[in-house]
């Protein structure tokens, strides 16, 4: 059976899946998600998201559900096995999207809150237990068969996209081609999930808020993993030594014995347990015409950084506004070439970023160990990379070709009023490109084509002068670049900004966008 040419499929549901689901539901797309399972994955992997996941879910809908699940993450300390501070990354400071750099979360719990949120987008046809078994594309469209895992009925479903959020061993990745990169990290570790008994706290245990102990004999994880209806998740992981295997690992003898120094049965609860092989792999090829990948079908990572579901829920945000402008024809799918160059070099600084923090952890051997100890304590350890921004993509250049500074960073977020009406800023000004200036007459200086164009893009104006910045964040911001006006893009990047010259602005990003061929229009016209 062939059914109607739907807008976009979805393969997998996981929380990449769930992420680009809602954002295109909420666009009114018309989504068809297959997923293999009937349930979802009821144990934890993921335990934390970034702030700017946090802010991407609020602006997506989900704000109310959100400090239920979520824990303030806490400072992020590496101890040697003296339990002297190597490293300390404060997780509990405000970010520039507002709340902590990171909220600790149960990825099940965060899953549930995601589906009941997809559940109620109407144009998201969500297929639970259906299998795809084949992707192909031609001019026109693309093709996914479909099996039904218990009935074995099979089905082709057409669409225009295909998305790939078919995780680590994707279908779509192998149907795209083009193999994936080895960053060259691996290890084997031990994931254990526990509840804390009522009563039992973090204080009683005499653990870190979160930790890495970096003691050879067992470099160990120690951190918080969510709450759920008042009850709080631990983790535990353990690095399989040299001569371990997983078996003997994963026996539960074998795992109380190492929580043993931690903490027992009387103080907490076992969820679940599993070896996980920890790789840093990263797709060549995201997208070839119409089939895309996100998420970890696009790349996976060591876990040391929590950024492994943060960096393909970014996948799928970043998609989310590509496909919307594509299917609505107002950019050509050459947008499309933005996705890969916006999105590989962020991941690989994190997979770097990634094995940078594993190298430091992952040491069984006590001379090296001794010798990292030496390195930290003294000071001779260059500071972790600082955390990516895009660099390159639709961002605004300058004539070299070079992009603009500032062009690329993440955009401040904050809570404003404006006359009567308050509330978070995307929530205030709404989805899609926003120029935030600071002159409130920034588009009065323009012809009128170009506002033509600008409201076809859907480009919102924050004006600065009549919103009320209540966190004091923004115009710090501009004023560091020497800004008057910025356009953010759909997905909080900032594409550029200027001092005054708004024309050349808006001018660029039209042009970029080659919004129906009228971008060189709005190109002549802003010079
Ligand atoms: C121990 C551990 C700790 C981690 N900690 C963190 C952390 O703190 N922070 C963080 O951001 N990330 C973390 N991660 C990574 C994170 O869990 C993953 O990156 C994330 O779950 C990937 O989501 P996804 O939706 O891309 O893939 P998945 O969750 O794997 O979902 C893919 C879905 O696709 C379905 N599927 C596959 N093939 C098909 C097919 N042919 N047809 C239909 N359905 C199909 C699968 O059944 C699955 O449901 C951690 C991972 C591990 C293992």
């Amino acid at each position: 059976m062939v059914e109607r040419i739907h807008d976009v499929i979805q393969i997998g549901y996981g929380p990449v899946g769930q992420t680009l689901a809602l954002a295109l539901g909420r666009q009114g797309r018309d989504v068809v998600v297959v997923e293999r399972w009937t349930a979802r994955y009821p144990l934890p992997r993921a335990v934390c998201i970034d702030h700017e996941l946090y802010r991407v879910l609020c602006a997506l809908g989900m704000e109310a559900d959100l400090p239920a699940i979520c824990q303030r993450g806490p400072i992020y300390q590496w101890f040697n096995a003296d339990w002297k501070t190597l490293l300390e990354i404060d997780w509990s400071v405000d970010s520039i999207s507002g709340g902590p750099e990171i909220n600790f979360v149960h990825q099940p719990t965060l899953e549930q809150a995601l589906d009941r949120a997809v559940a109620g987008q109407p144009t998201v046809d969500v297929r639970l237990g259906w299998e795809a078994i084949a992707v192909s594309q031609d001019k026109e469209l693309a093709r996914v068969t479909v099996r039904n895992r218990a009935t074995g009925e099979q089905t082709i479903v057409l669409a225009r996209y295909v998305v790939g959020c078919d995780g680590a061993n994707s279908l779509v990745r192998q149907a795209i081609g083009g193999g994936q990169e080895d960053h060259g990290f691996e290890a084997d570790w031990l994931v254990i999930d526990v509840l804390l008994k009522p009563g039992v706290t973090i204080e009683t245990l005499g653990i870190p808020a979160a930790g890495q102990y970096c003691n050879p004999l067992r470099p160990t994880t120690i951190v918080p993993a969510g709450v759920r209806e008042g009850r709080v998740f631990r983790r535990w992981e353990f690095m399989r030594l040299p001569g371990e295997r997983n078996e003997e690992l994963e026996s539960e003898a074998r795992v109380w014995e190492l929580l043993g120094p931690w903490a027992g049965p009387e103080q907490i609860e076992l969820i679940r347990h599993k070896v996980y092989n920890f790789r840093s792999l990263i797709a060549e090829r995201w997208r070839d015409g119409r089939l895309l990948i996100a998420g970890d079908a696009a790349h996976v990572m060591p876990p040391f950084m929590g950024q492994g579901m943060c960096s393909g829920m970014r996948d799928a945000w970043n998609l989310a506004w590509k496909l919307g402008l594509v299917l609505d024809g107002v950019a050509g799918d050459t947008l499309f070439d933005f996705y890969q160059p916006e999105r590989r070099p962020h991941v690989s600084q994190l997979v770097e970023a990634s094995i940078y923090l594993g190298k430091i952890i992952c040491i069984p051997d006590p001379v090296k160990a001794a010798e990292r100890d030496e390195a930290f304590l003294t000071g001779k350890v260059e500071p972790p990379p600082p955390f990516p921004q895009l660099a390159d993509g639709l961002l605004m250049r300058g004539p070299d070709g070079l992009l603009s500074p500032g062009a690329g960073q993440l955009s401040p977020h904050v809570r404003v009023t404006r006359g009567d009406v308050g509330g978070r800023l995307d929530d205030v000004v709404g989805p899609g490109f926003v120029l935030v200036t600071l002159d409130g007459d920034a588009l009065g200086r323009l012809d009128q084509p170009t506002r033509a164009m600008l409201d076809r893009l859907g480009l919102r104006v924050a004006d600065m002068a009549e919103l009320v910045d209540l966190d004091g964040r923004i115009v710090p911001f501009m004023a560091a670049h020497g800004w008057t006006a910025m356009v953010v893009r759909p997905d909080f990047y900032v594409y550029g900004g200027t001092h005054g010259d708004v024309v050349a602005l808006v001018g660029a990003l039209v042009a970029d966008l080659a919004v129906n061929g009228l971008g060189n229009a709005a190109a002549a016209a802003a010079v």
